[in-house]
């Protein structure tokens, strides 16, 4: 006997690479080309760093209220945490405490897998449909949880309200987390359904359409008695989860909802008229209604493009995965850094011809 045979074995997530050279064209990590809004680098030159010496409000009152203010619910529907990973982990081990299998999608964020071993979570994975999409039927089998992005990643594919609404009627007795890590770029949130159900819970993040991935920012927003629980278990693992910077910094971010919009529709102008071009190209482009296009070529391996463009300082992602390893997951930056991926690529795809 020794240690080795106590340790918790984990194979973990590996999140895309996060390089240090600055001439890098980054288009890995879906993180927002822009920076945040204006007012969130105000409040941080601002900020009394003498205030750090003090513990941050257990409970992030501040960003909790605005953000029920904001989505129009009350604080107690609200839980705040570093980044989504953070809310999905505490959800899952909140959540998914019974002996029946968690159902997610095979094509799906690869972190899931990740919490449920790590939870020693009973799960299921539920293949797409050949053509990509979530089919609720396939969720009509016994459970004890269900989770999905939507829009679903790295597909980037948008599932409709109506189709939420059938996975629910069909799972009235377990939580059904919808990631909506992605929903600003295009998809339509579920928050208009959770007066209906009780076993809802929405997950959205600030590291995407807020840019700011950085500071991590990820809440919550379900029924109350849900995020009670939540919140007990958060309690139990970690008091003073948010920091005081990013309780101001989500505050500040909030108060500036022009920017917000406007950011937002410059990547989704940006990613259609990308998904024109590469169409022309030859690329094959999944319907995305997030800031990342998914996409192949029939020409060209996407393992092979994906380290040819490496090595001209473009990072995408590229998963070695079942079903997708011939797929490379492209996040939207600015028109400018995209024009230069294009100019790439067509000069990549000439030279294979
Ligand atoms: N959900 C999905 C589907 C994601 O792609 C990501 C980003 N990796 C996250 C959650 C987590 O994002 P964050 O922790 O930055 O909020």
């Amino acid at each position: 006997m020794s240690w080795k045979d106590l340790v918790r074995r984990v194979d973990p997530y590996v999140p895309g690479e996060q390089p240090t050279e600055q001439h890098i064209i980054k288009l890995n990590t879906n993180e927002n080309p822009y920076p945040p809004a204006p007012g969130v680098q105000e409040i941080l030159r601002d900020m009394d760093a003498g205030q750090l010496r003090l513990y941050p409000d257990p409970a992030a009152g501040l960003l909790t209220e605005k953000l029920a203010a904001e989505y129009r619910v009350k604080k107690e529907q609200v839980f705040v945490g570093v980044g989504s990973d953070d809310v999905l982990a505490m959800s899952f081990l909140t959540f998914f405490n019974g002996s029946a299998p968690l159902l997610f999608p095979d094509v799906s964020y690869s972190f899931y897998e990740v919490w449920a071993e790590c939870f020693r979570i009973p799960y299921r994975k539920i293949p797409l449909t050949e053509d990509w999409r979530i089919d609720p039927k396939d969720y009509e089998t016994e459970n004890g949880g269900i989770v999905f992005p939507n829009p679903n990643a790295p597909t980037g594919i948008a599932l409709p309200i109506g189709d939420i609404r059938k996975i629910l009627d069909a799972n009235r007795d377990v939580v059904v987390i919808v990631d909506e890590a992605y929903v600003d770029f295009g998809a339509e949130s579920a928050l208009p359904l959770l007066a209906e159900y009780d076993n809802l819970l929405i997950v959205q993040t600030f590291s995407k359409s807020r840019s700011m991935a950085g500071i991590r920012i990820g809440f919550a927003i379900g029924n109350e008695e849900l995020i009670r629980c939540l919140s007990d278990v958060r309690y139990s693992f970690n008091s003073y989860t948010m920091n005081r910077p990013s309780i101001l910094a989500g505050t500040a971010a909030l108060e500036d909802r022009t920017y917000f919009e406007k950011t937002v529709g410059k990547i989704i102008n940006t990613r259609d008229s990308v998904r024109d071009e590469l169409e022309e190209m030859g690329f094959v482009c999944l319907d995305s209604s997030t800031n990342f296009l998914f996409v192949t070529h029939p020409d060209i391996p996407a393992a092979e493009l994906f380290r040819i463009l490496r090595g001209k300082g473009i990072y995408v992602r590229y998963f070695a995965l079942p079903r997708i390893d011939n797929y490379l997951r492209i996040t939207i930056g600015t028109a400018k850094q995209m024009q230069v991926l294009l100019d790439t690529l067509r000069l990549i795809l000439r030279e294979k011809s």
